[in-house]
């Protein structure tokens, strides 16, 4: 088995770079932003839980995002590797991944962290809310909650990556393809 993360804060390319990576690799993509939109539009209980917090751009309870990925993983006993996109997004996420990916003997393979300026991520996710539909990218209070989430909460999920030698900064500015190939790079080193 193959697992990546695709880690960087809200509006750093990875739900685009996820669609691309996922074609070319074979990839499971398992994004708990996706799910967890999912469970708000079948509007499940989950899903009401998980709505107020997205709303004011907090990060969902661990517990919750816990159980969705440890169900997901269950679900797809036959994927040749899986792509985390959103997750881990705090400490004790990625200590659950940790325990639940040893269970299955398929560790981590490596965290690509793609980098880009505050100033440019607020441009991008303002201009993804005029179209996408997504409530939580057309307030710039929600984006910039979401970003100070990332700076207090997810930033140091990289820093657990780095104890174990598993992180990849990748610039995530510029256009595109030409993100796609630097990551395919850094992809193809370690495959
Ligand atoms: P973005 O990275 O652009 O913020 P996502 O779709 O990954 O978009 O996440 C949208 C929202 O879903 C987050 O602001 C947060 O409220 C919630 N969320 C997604 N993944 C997680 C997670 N792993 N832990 C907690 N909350 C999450």
């Amino acid at each position: 088995m193959f697992n990546l993360i695709l880690f960087g804060p809200p509006g750093s390319g990875k739900g685009t770079q996820s669609e691309k990576l996922m074609a070319k690799y074979g990839l499971k993509h398992l994004s708990t932003g996706d799910l967890l939109r999912s469970e708000i539009s079948r509007q499940t209980p989950l899903g009401k839980e998980a709505q107020n917090f997205m709303d004011k751009g907090l990060l969902v309870p661990d517990e919750v995002v816990i159980g969705m990925i440890s169900s997901a993983l269950d679900d797809n006993p036959d994927a040749k590797g899986f792509l985390f996109d959103g997750f881990p997004r705090t400490s004790d996420q990625a200590k659950a991944l940790d325990k639940l990916l040893k269970l299955k003997e398929a560790p981590i393979a490596a965290m690509l962290a793609l980098e880009v300026s505050e100033e440019e991520l607020i441009k991008r996710l303002l201009k993804r809310g005029e179209t996408s539909g997504r409530s939580d990218d057309d307030n710039e209070n929600v984006i910039r909650a979401r970003i100070v989430e990332y700076r207090d909460k997810t930033a140091v999920v990289a820093d657990y990556y780095k104890q174990f030698d598993k992180v990849v900064m990748v610039k995530g500015e510029g256009t595109v393809d030409e993100i796609f190939e630097r990551l395919c790079t850094e992809i193809d080193k370690r495959a």
